[in-house]
């Protein structure tokens, strides 16, 4: 019997995602934090506790993390839903609205293989030469293809930009289907959140993730959008979509903002640094990031790559997606120290 022949054709053409555990010594490729979230001795005491509790299904509604995740944000948790992981959410989004969908090009590459495993036309339209959307070609496109969803990952991975504030206004303005504004780097960020706005402006989605604050290990996302939308989304959530020790851990860590405050601000100034110290590099440019992590150029990347590799050190290569292009995660002071020492060696 050939499966194959009985997989639906959209899904016969894509390729499994490619998250392949590569072994090494420092690990700067996936834009997670350095620090735990929860690596204090009271986490380890309330852990015992939840185990114990793992006999029942978790809050399916997530209840009391919704609520706190409403007061962090300033909103209400009637316009917060919770997934495992951001990716779920958008999973969920494409699901409900479906396409077309259109997305800057580079960018997330979960918009479109999603778009492609539920069937959904995609539209992707190349991002200018500083990295910002192209607005007028974005209009256009709104007004000849109406999508239905528009994703903007703002700071975008993986050139670590925030796109202009004007242009993505246009585009929420323009725009008859719901604009997606992806803040999972907005942390990082010196620019104002999009959360304001969306008083205004009933179509504006907002994307959410604990992943890049130290706990990507624990998979739990956030979408914040009016309640209209909220209630669709949560017709094809799965009811327990959110582990019960996820959803205490994530509590928890809200509830210590000193700790994730204070983390974020030191991955911000090591940012700087290693941005500054990449910057004064010979046959290297790099572009300004509001991220945890800084994309740049080098002749001949894919060598650079594996060099870096051979010496223990993973970062991202961008091959196939900006040919010669590198991404490389702000980490502990230490492990940016040792990456620039190898890295200025290779060079
Ligand atoms: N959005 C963006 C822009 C991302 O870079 C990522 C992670 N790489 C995600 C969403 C997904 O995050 P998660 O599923 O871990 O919440």
């Amino acid at each position: 019997m050939d499966i194959k022949k009985l997989v639906k054709p959209n899904i016969r053409s894509l390729r499994a995602y490619q998250a392949e555990e590569i072994p090494c010594r420092i690990k700067l490729d996936a834009n997670e934090s350095p620090y735990s979230a929860v690596s204090g001795q009271r986490s380890a005491i309330s852990f015992q506790k939840h185990l114990q509790a793992l006999n029942r299904y978790p809050d399916p509604q997530a209840a009391s993390l919704r609520k706190l995740m409403a007061k962090e944000l300033q909103v209400t948790p009637q316009n917060i839903l919770h997934g495992n992981g951001s990716d779920e959410l958008i999973y969920n989004l494409i699901a409900v609205f479906g396409g077309p969908v259109l997305y800057p090009v580079p960018t997330f590459s979960m918009y479109g293989i999603i778009s492609q495993a539920l069937g959904e036309r995609k539209i992707e339209i190349p991002l200018d030469d500083r990295f910002d959307l192209d607005a007028s070609g974005f209009i256009k496109t709104i007004k000849r293809r109406n999508p239905k969803l528009i994703f903007l990952s703002s700071p975008n991975n993986p050139t670590g930009n925030c796109f202009s504030e004007d242009r993505i206004l246009k585009i929420i303005r323009q725009s008859k289907g719901l604009v997606i504004v992806d803040e999972a780097y907005q942390p990082f960020s010196e620019k104002m959140s999009f959360i304001p706005f969306m008083k205004k402006h009933k179509n504006l989605v907002i994307l959410r993730t604990l992943s890049k604050i130290g706990l990507a290990g624990l998979r739990v996302g956030f979408v914040i959008a009016d309640a209209d939308i909220i209630n669709e989304l949560n017709k094809v959530r799965l009811p327990f979509n959110v582990n019960s020790l996820s959803q205490k851990v994530a509590s928890e860590a809200l509830q210590n903002k000193k700790q994730l405050r204070s983390d974020i601000r030191l991955i911000i100034s090591e940012r700087k640094r290693l941005f500054k110290e990449l910057a004064g590099m010979a046959g290297v440019v790099t572009y300004p990031s509001d991220a945890n992590f800084i994309f740049f150029k080098v002749d001949n990347g894919e060598r650079i790559y594996r060099n870096l590799l051979q010496k223990g050190i993973l970062i991202r290569s961008m091959k196939g997606v900006a040919d010669g292009c590198l991404r490389v995660t702000v980490g502990t002071p230490k492990e940016n120290a040792a990456f620039l020492r190898i890295l200025k060696q290779i060079l």
